[in-house]
């Protein structure tokens, strides 16, 4: 199915690395262009160097939290490509601490990244995205932001919060033409996990990464049994930007691989 999106342009953020690597990659092989966000600017240009299709991406380093940074982008991208259509807001990371761990300047940051790491993405592109015939956004967020975990209380606090920051900007971009819906991510194999399995390793744990995995899995109830994959989350994200998803806007899509523990 032509999922519609050839020439459309998308702000795609962590678009170096897991999530937003195979989001951007998918979008490129579907023919849409992208405007590729992080910080560390070499490596989000290794991330597509060995793209056949480098002409289709904008490398426009920047971090969420700073408003001019990513305002820079956005124009970059304008610029490059004339417009853009989609924002995928899904830099970012986790804050395992526990309360007696947990620092005052942790928590800001964690706050600051969850929720301005989507607002000045959104704001940057809210008139673009007006003007587009295809408006979307998709905000990535985890299942903590509904389910709450023990030494996530931060990050699954900064995770409801965006939750709810998603659904009334929905309402208010939907007069606009633009729509917004998140995508909730159990766990996803990626850097944050392979990064979390060396600390575990390093601290003599005997498991290989599979068995480490499958055990993590089965502790928080993922039916599926496994950690799901960058590219299984990137087909929902593609997904929700497809013009064909027209009449979809306000809805949270989990990703979780069948998450069956409930609050
Ligand atoms: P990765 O660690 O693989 O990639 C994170 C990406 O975000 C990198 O490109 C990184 O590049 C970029 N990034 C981090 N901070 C900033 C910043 N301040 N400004 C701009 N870019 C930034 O993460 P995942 O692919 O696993 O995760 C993607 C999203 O999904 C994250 O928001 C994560 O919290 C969320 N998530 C992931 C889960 C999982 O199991 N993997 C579970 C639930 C949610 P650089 O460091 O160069 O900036």
């Amino acid at each position: 199915m032509d999922l519609l999106l050839t020439d459309r342009t998308v702000v795609v953020t962590g678009a170096s690395s897991g999530v937003g690597l195979a989001t951007s990659r998918l979008l490129l092989s579907e023919g849409a262009r992208v405007v590729a966000v992080a910080r560390d600017p070499e490596r989000l240009q290794r991330a597509f160097d060995d793209r056949g299709d480098r002409d289709h991406v904008l490398v426009a380093p920047a971090d969420v939290t700073d408003r001019a940074a990513v305002e820079r982008a956005v124009a970059a991208g304008v610029e490059r490509f004339g417009g853009v259509d989609g924002a995928v807001c899904n830099a970012g990371r986790s804050l395992m601490a526990t309360i007696s761990d947990t620092t005052d300047d942790q928590i800001r940051d964690e706050l600051d990244l969850k929720i301005f790491g989507a607002w000045n993405v959104i704001r940057a592109v809210r008139p673009h995205l007006a003007a587009s015939s295809a408006g979307a956004v998709v905000t990535i967020n985890a299942i903590l932001a509904k389910q709450p975990e023990a030494r996530l209380a931060i990050t699954s606090a900064a995770r409801a919060a965006l939750l709810n920051l998603s659904r009334t900007l929905a309402e208010e971009l939907a007069p606009e033409g633009v729509r917004l819906n998140s995508v909730n991510l159990g766990l996803i194999d990626t850097g944050q996990w392979r990064r979390r399995f060396e600390t575990y390793r390093d601290e003599g744990g005997p498991l290989d990464y599979d068995a480490w995995s499958a055990e993590l899995a089965a502790d928080r109830g993922i039916s599926s049994g496994r950690f799901g994959t960058a590219d299984e989350v990137a087909f929902a994200i593609v997904s929700l930007l497809s013009p064909r998803a027209s009449y979809i806007t306000g809805a949270h899509v989990d990703v979780g691989g069948g998450v069956t523990r409930q609050p």
